[in-house]
């Protein structure tokens, strides 16, 4: 991982007491154009941060898969798909299928996906910024803050915006 991201992902376990407690603040509250801002942040946040450099959040959590993205995986990959499934798989009761493997098998070398193109939706919306009502779900986005560096701006921008004066 590149070093910038490494400092940026010390700050953030510096600071992850203060971002959960934060976060979970401001989910009892439900701002006015709450999810519009923080999809502004996170356009923000991603012009800058180049996920090539990073990968680390398919080294660290494993993407849900549905069936059809399973059967477009193995197909692009060239894998079995009973093999892969009984491999790499986990069948978890609330979520489905998810990759239990980590790095996740399709990660290459130089941090790209080796099935890009049929990558499940999971890993596009990763780490779930554009999802409605995101002020009901910023607990996730203090977990995720733990290993993304994209997710920790954001985490930063949200309590500059919401939180002033006691994000120090
Ligand atoms: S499928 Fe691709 S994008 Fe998703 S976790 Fe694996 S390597 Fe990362
Ligand atoms: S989404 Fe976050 S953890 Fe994943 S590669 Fe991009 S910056 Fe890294």
């Amino acid at each position: 991982m590149d070093q910038e991201y490494i400092l940026l992902l010390e700050k953030s376990k510096e600071r992850n007491e203060l971002i959960k407690r934060q976060m979970k603040y401001l989910g009892k509250f439900n701002n006015k154009n709450f999810d519009h801002v923080v999809a502004e942040f996170s356009d923000e946040v991603f012009a800058e941060i180049d996920c090539l450099k990073c990968g680390n959040c398919c080294r660290t959590i494993g993407p849900k898969m549905n069936g059809p993205e399973i059967r477009r995986a193995c197909k692009a990959f060239g894998l079995d798909e009973k093999t892969f499934m009984k491999d790499s798989l986990v069948r978890d009761e609330e979520l489905g299928w998810m990759v239990a493997v980590m790095p996740c098998p399709f990660l290459r070398e130089d941090n790209a996906c080796d099935i890009y193109e049929v990558r499940p939706r999971d890993c596009d919306d990763f780490p779930y910024m554009k999802d409605r009502g995101i002020q009901r779900s910023l607990g996730r986005l203090a977990f995720n803050t733990e290993f993304c560096p994209a997710a920790y701006l954001i985490a930063e921008k949200i309590m500059e915006r919401y939180a002033p004066g006691i994000t120090k």
